[in-house]
């Protein structure tokens, strides 16, 4: 089977080509659905044998679906902790406790998800805009 981009089926060919993310997430879907009755399982150690589904995804599940306060810990969240100076850390369960200890459990969800928007829209790796960072007073890394 080749895979590509997108699922489709080339005019020339017979074959569906199908993305391995897509695959994934249709074989997740279909495990859900005869394994657990329809129900997303919630247990981190259920949701990782799903296809697709890593550390950070189970803990983005687990607080999004069934409200267990967490951390999401991607290379963008310890890039930007660390800009922030709110860790000096490699490790990603020392990160976590740094961040858990300097926010509200109630917000850790919602910071992971504004945390990546923010190294999508504004803080880029290579090339971070702090001159449109509504943060740029409070970050020691700020070029402004
Ligand atoms: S001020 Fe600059 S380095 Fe700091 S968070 Fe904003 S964009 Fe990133």
């Amino acid at each position: 089977m080749r895979f590509c981009a997108t699922m489709r089926r080339p005019a020339s060919s017979n074959r569906v080509l199908i993305c391995p993310v897509k695959l994934r997430r249709v074989a997740s879907g279909l495990i859900i659905v005869e394994k657990y009755s329809g129900v997303v399982p919630c247990s981190i150690d259920d949701l990782l044998d799903l296809p697709g589904v890593g550390k950070e995804t189970a803990k983005c599940i687990m607080g999004e679906i069934y409200n267990i306060p967490t951390i999401v810990i991607d290379t963008r969240m310890v890039r930007i902790m660390k800009l922030l100076g709110l860790t000096r850390s490699n490790d990603p369960k020392k990160i976590a406790s740094d961040i858990m200890g300097a926010f509200e459990k109630k917000v850790w969800l919602k910071l992971s998800h504004l945390i990546n928007d923010h190294g999508r829209a504004i803080c880029a790796e290579r090339a971070p805009d702090c001159k449109a960072c509504v943060i740029n007073k409070l970050c020691p890394s700020s070029y402004v």
